[in-house]
């Protein structure tokens, strides 16, 4: 397959130079040229299919003609060992639980994926050693960090804003030590991914060493990431329900909603999206009014999405042609005040007795709110609940169970480096290591 930039002032690329790469030398994100739409048949028997062969299809679409399909299908099985029950919630809604990986956050899926496929091209390339930077709100660190520790010829970097992670989060991927290096950013998200992107176009970086993103500008961490939305179909039909599905999902730069916009265009019977923002509602202004204005983050709890300017937009335009009505046709918007981010947790643990994270809370309320007569909604629920253990105990007044894993996270020492916001401080780090 090859990949063009959306910004097209590049040539095209292979998926190898684009997952190595990351981002396209003129800044812009590669897509791939051709989205290949699966067979009827696929469809057909899909509620028979267990999530490991579901995914496998998938991928085989996206990456089949790059890598070998026997390497592929052990890649895609390895990453989708664990569990993603779709919970019925009551006779409308249900719940995607994409945390029944490793660090407990959807972002397990990408981050595992990734790591194994670019193990894959450096060994095939002969590559000494490739870096991953990433930027990391709090979830994308721990999934990357976990996701790559131990692979051979790949160190990670994983930039976050000081104070503004979750204790359980951060220990996640600064205990890790060996080939991960946890780097302390005196800003905000914003601010780390700036650095990151700055240090992508750096010519005396890139001349020192080789660099690639792991976040979801990277095309190996967000396309598979499809999988499941094809997987909660299956779901639905099994149990009957095959039309008038909608999908809604917590996004913050957009590398979720959009992975299933891309199973869409490959004919996945969702009939429309929702795209759930918090307080961080540049996506939703645009919805309202065709116009993209860029913002400053602000902090929410729903800290994974405090992004005030989504990577992925671009994206999405260059999927929907930048044809505003086509977009607004299968995406609306929604946004979620740390109120009601609140109130949504308690009102639904107080009459279903299911404890959403502030994350799915705001993807709850989104569909719950936004739901016509007739449909059948899930939306994704991004993490643990346990993951925001201060923030969602505080709410519902009452302690709650800490998962056996997350407990072991906690157990370990933290070991950072602290640099400020400026970009020469975190180039001189990176030419002496
Ligand atoms: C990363 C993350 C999101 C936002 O996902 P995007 O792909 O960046 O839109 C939502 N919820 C949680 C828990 C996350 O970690």
């Amino acid at each position: 397959m090859i990949y063009y930039s959306t910004h097209h002032h590049t040539p095209r690329v292979s998926l190898q130079e684009a997952v190595i790469k990351g981002l396209a030398k003129d800044k812009g994100l590669f897509m791939p040229q051709h989205i290949k739409p699966l067979p009827a048949s696929f469809f057909q028997d899909i509620e028979d299919m267990s999530l490991q062969k579901i995914s496998y299809e998938v991928a085989d679409a996206f990456f089949g003609e790059d890598i070998p399909a026997d390497t592929l299908k052990q890649i895609v099985y390895d990453t989708m060992n664990f569990d993603i029950p779709l919970v019925k919630l009551n006779d409308h809604i249900y719940s995607l639980e994409l945390f029944h990986g490793p660090t407990l956050a959807f972002k397990d899926v990408g981050a595992r994926f990734m790591a194994r496929l670019l193990e894959y091209f450096i060994h095939k390339e002969g590559k000494e050693q490739v870096n991953v930077l990433v930027a990391t709100s709090g979830d994308t660190g721990s999934a990357v960090a976990n996701g790559f520790l131990g692979v051979e010829g790949i160190h990670v970097y994983v930039l976050y804003p000081k104070k503004k992670v979750s204790r359980i989060q951060e220990q996640q991927f600064t205990t890790l030590g060996q080939n991960i290096t946890a780097i302390e950013i005196d800003g905000s998200f914003d601010d780390c991914q700036a650095l990151v992107k700055s240090a992508f176009s750096d010519t005396e970086l890139n001349r020192h060493m080789q660099m690639t993103s792991a976040n979801s500008i990277n095309v190996a961490r967000f396309l598979p990431q499809a999988f499941y939305y094809f997987h909660a179909y299956a779901q639905l039909k099994k149990k009957g329900i095959e039309k008038d599905i909608v999908a809604c999902v917590p996004s913050g730069n957009f590398g979720n909603i959009t992975a299933g916009l891309f199973g869409h265009k490959m004919g996945l019977p969702i009939s429309r999206f929702i795209a759930a923002n918090n307080n961080n509602d540049v996506f939703f202004q645009y919805l309202q009014t065709g116009i993209y204005t860029p913002k400053k983050s602000i902090q929410t709890l729903a800290n994974a999405m405090d992004v005030g300017n989504p990577s992925n937009f671009a994206r999405i335009l260059d999927l929907y042609h930048h044809n505003y009505e086509a977009i607004c046709a299968d995406i609306s918007g929604a946004t979620c005040t740390d109120n009601q981010i609140k109130e949504e947790i308690r009102k639904v643990w107080k009459e279903q007795h299911y404890l959403l994270d502030p994350h799915g809370a705001c993807g709850h309320r989104a569909i719950r709110e936004g739901l016509k007569s007739g449909e059948t909604g899930f939306f994704l629920e991004t993490a643990h609940p346990a993951k925001f253990k201060d923030t969602v105990e505080k709410i519902i007044n009452e302690p709650i169970a800490i998962p056996l894993n997350l407990q072991n996270f906690m157990k370990g020492t933290k070991q950072s480096i602290e640099l400020s916001k400026k970009f020469s401080d975190l180039k001189q780090f990176l030419l002496n290591s």
